[in-house]
């Protein structure tokens, strides 16, 4: 007989918590949480809908791992420390193969960053999985869109276009590198480096549609300007390569307005410079300069002191 919804809970995901500020977790009505004193609640929800943000062949376990570092790249964003997630999966149907799949891959990423789930909703539809998470930051210390000033410096950790180049292989029927598909199925929420940075810095968001798109909401939301180096903008080694060989001139383009990088875009006051790169170094991270914050309005993009205009800036569900 297929397993019905409260089996599924109580074999997949009805785990004994971890972690001591978890009074209920999964199994009562609503779960029961403690906050830290002198910690500000940060939360935040994603949904990963198979066949939009993920190709339909993507396995269980790399659906689980994305739907919840893509939560963590938010609380990153925000400078948070990640503690509780909740899941609502939307199933076809109780296929306790893909199940058991998703399920050890999704505790076995929450013990590795110290979270637990601790609640949620099973119902029958198709394939999504919605998951919220929330973290602490200190009272005062978050990093916000509306933050930046003029004059600030503009930096981006990690490499842009690795996961856009995967996705449009993909979609092409291309061969591609073992490298990008890993950054699109397993990207990783610089949490450690967001963090600390907070102390630095009072402005970041993670790029999840796009880095112009993403540093336009920097922009906007704080009712200032950019202007971007597009020369700068870091690149791995595979990226690099096809871009050298390949006569496609929409293949940068991609680099800068393709989505699912969730690598960080953090904003910095000069002054804060030095500290923001040697704690980078600190971490291991690539973090590079790539513009600066304007009195102007929207982001301005130069290649050879060129401006370079694009026709979409970034993914839009709607657009
Ligand atoms: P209710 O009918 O009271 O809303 P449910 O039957 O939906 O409760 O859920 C029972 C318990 O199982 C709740 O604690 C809920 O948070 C948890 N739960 C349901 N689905 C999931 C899931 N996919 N992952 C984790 N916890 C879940
Ligand atoms: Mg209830």
């Amino acid at each position: 007989m297929p397993a019905d919804e409260f089996t599924i809970i109580d074999k997949y995901f009805k785990t004994a918590s971890n972690r001591d500020d978890i009074a209920l977790g999964v199994g009562d009505d609503a779960a029961l949480l403690a906050l830290p004193a002198g910690k500000q609640l940060v939360m935040t929800m994603d949904t990963l809908v198979s066949g939009v943000h993920f190709p339909r062949q993507t396995s269980a376990a790399d659906i689980a791992y994305k739907s919840i570092a893509v939560n963590l790249s938010d609380l990153a964003a925000m400078g948070a420390s990640p503690a509780w997630l909740m899941l609502s999966l939307s199933l076809p149907d109780a296929d306790e193969d893909w199940l058991q799949r998703f399920s050890e891959s999704f505790l076995q990423t929450c013990e590795r960053y110290n979270i637990d789930l601790i609640g949620g909703d099973t119902t029958r539809g198709g394939l999504s999985v919605t998951v919220q998470a929330s973290g602490f930051v200190d009272e005062g210390k978050v990093m916000r869109r509306d933050a930046a000033s003029p004059g600030d410096r503009i930096l981006v950790t990690g490499t842009l276009g690795d996961a856009a180049l995967a996705l449009h292989d993909m979609q092409s029927d291309v061969d591609t590198d073992r490298y990008c598909i890993d950054r699109l199925n397993r990207p990783t929420p610089r949490l450690g480096f967001a963090e600390n940075v907070a102390e630095y810095c009072d402005c970041a968001i993670d790029i999840s549609d796009g880095l112009i798109a993403d540093l336009g909401h920097i922009v906007d939301a704080s009712e200032c300007g950019a202007e971007l180096d597009l020369q700068a903008v870091p690149l791995s080694e595979p990226v690099a390569e096809r871009i050298s060989k390949s006569s496609d001139p929409k293949l940068v383009d991609r680099v800068c307005t393709g989505g699912d990088d969730y690598e960080l875009c953090i904003v910095v006051s000069p002054d804060k410079h030095v500290q923001v790169k040697e704690l980078a170094v600190s971490h291991d991270l690539q973090l590079t300069d790539i513009g600066v914050v304007t009195e102007g309005k929207g982001v301005v993009c130069y290649r050879d002191d060129e401006e370079i205009q694009f026709e979409h800036t970034g993914y839009k569900h709607y657009g």
